[in-house]
């Protein structure tokens, strides 16, 4: 009999989704959320009355095709993220301008980088990483370890971490050759996700990415319950116990949709699932520091924002201005073994080196009216983004059992959702099968 009641652990874009699937089929469902607020990785900070921008997720592109649809069906419109104007590089030596993208560095070399990295995700079975043939070999060896013995060039060298640390967040020692080449080949492939017109960054969401988990929080009503960190579900009698700081709740069946390592924090009685995070699993490294101006005044300059740099804190910048046209926004982000860095300083420190490496970059900047930091290293309840990084060993032994239920209980979240791994659409995607999962119960 399909069950009647349902606890949904976590009110992000996976746990929303499940529980909005759920609800539609009349199952009566319990959201608990840790955090006084709906969104996890997605979080909205307001810059100027009625002007957002995103502290989390805020990229889509045309593939994300579940997201898109929930974006249309909530109401909500996407706004392009159209970069005009050269980029600013400081890759070593002077800062240079460059029009496009494309570093200031050997074009030979970053080519034979880009070549190698492709031939690893294409090899990749993108449904079962860990059947791709030499699996076993490359999940012994960390991306850091494969960029010794495969990059000779000193550019190509320089600028693989800075790739890494901007499209997954992450310090090439903490993730297995697999795992990278799966993220690249789950997101779309290399030149997909590296893309703004045409990629995986080409929209945002207007207004903000966390109205999208808000207005789904608000059609669920009161079955969202904040403040309600869970700390064990219990399963007996056909039945599950989900216990908070501040009570328990029964159901028949519960979904975790949480990032693994704190999926691996709940006490489970009976034994533990298996676990969905090992010794090696490491946290995504981002910090976002948002400076705000009275205008975006790099375009007056013929400049898009766009900056990579190959001294942090802010090892890439973008043009984050709300679409309405102001206030002018630059986002720097802090990634990979910088994010360790920048995260211990105090906050006028992180205030101190963002305003003056962006006016390095940028000199026409005034200071900034605001300054906005958001760490998701140092967050509780994320522990990391833009999504958990499997190191060495964590696919053969975790991948296998990444959807398998644990008697009633089942897994939601990103990290469980091979096709846009670590992206909200990979979030909506594993929601939806979390709720077919229950909603196919015998
Ligand atoms: C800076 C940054 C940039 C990003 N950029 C992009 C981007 O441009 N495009 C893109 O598609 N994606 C991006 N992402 C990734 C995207 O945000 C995530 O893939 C997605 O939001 C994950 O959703 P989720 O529901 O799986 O997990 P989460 O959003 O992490 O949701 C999990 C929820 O569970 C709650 N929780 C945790 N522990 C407990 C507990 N014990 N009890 C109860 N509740 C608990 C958390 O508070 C959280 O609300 C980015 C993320 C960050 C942080």
């Amino acid at each position: 009999m399909t069950p009647r009641a349902a606890v949904v652990v976590g009110a992000g874009l996976a746990g929303l989704t499940t529980a909005d699937r759920l609800a539609a089929q009349g199952i009566d469902v319990t959201v608990l959320e840790a955090r006084d607020r709906v969104g996890g990785r997605t979080h909205g900070i307001e810059v100027a009355p009625g002007r957002w921008i995103d502290g989390g997720a805020a990229y889509l592109g045309e593939r994300h095709t579940e997201l898109l649809s929930l974006i249309d069906e909530l109401g909500l419109k996407t706004a392009p993220t159209t970069m005009l104007g050269a980029s600013r590089f400081a890759l070593g030596g002077e800062h240079a301008t460059r029009d496009g993208r494309f570093p200031p560095l050997n074009a030979v070399a970053l080519g034979d980088l880009f070549e190698q990295l492709e031939e690893l995700t294409s090899a990749v079975r993108p449904e079962e990483p860990w059947l791709t043939p030499g699996a076993e070999h490359l999940d012994t060896l960390t991306a850091a370890e494969w960029a010794e013995q495969h990059l000779a060039h000193p550019d190509a060298r320089l600028f693989f971490p800075l790739f890494l640390g901007e499209m997954m967040a992450a310090d090439p020692a903490d993730l297995s050759v697999l795992h990278m080449a799966f993220y690249l080949r789950s997101g779309g492939g290399l030149r997909y996700l590296n893309a703004f017109e045409g990629g995986a960054q080409q929209d945002r969401v207007a207004g903000g990415a966390h109205q999208v988990c808000e207005r789904l929080a608000e059609r669920l009503g009161v079955r969202v319950r904040l403040g309600e960190p869970v700390r064990a579900v219990h399963q007996d009698a056909g039945r599950v116990t989900v216990v908070t700081d501040q009570g328990s709740y029964r159901a028949d069946v519960a979904v975790l949709a949480l990032p693994p390592l704190l999926a691996d924090a709940i006490e489970h009685r009976p034994g533990p699932p298996p676990h969905r995070a090992g010794e090696r699993t490491a946290r995504g490294c981002a910090i976002k520091a948002s400076l705000v101006y009275p205008a975006p005044l790099w375009r007056d300059h013929g400049l898009s924002g766009w900056s990579v740099n190959a001294r942090g804190p802010l090892l890439s910048t973008v043009d984050d201005t709300p679409p309405e046209g102001g206030p002018g926004v630059l986002t720097g982000f802090v990634t990979g073994a910088e994010a360790h860095r920048f995260g211990a300083l105090s906050a006028g420190e992180q205030r101190e080196a963002a305003v003056r490496q962006a006016a390095q970059l940028f000199p026409m900047l005034p200071e900034p009216l605001a300054c906005h930091v958001t760490d998701w290293v140092n967050e509780p309840y994320s522990q990391g983004c833009y999504a958990a990084l499997l190191g060495p060993g964590d696919w053969l032994a975790h991948g296998p059992a990444l959807t398998a239920p644990h008697g009633r209980v089942h897994f939601a979240g990103t990290e469980t959702s091979t096709a846009y791994f670590g992206l909200m659409e990979g979030a909506i995607r594993s929601g939806h099968r979390a709720a077919a999962e229950i909603l196919a119960r015998p």
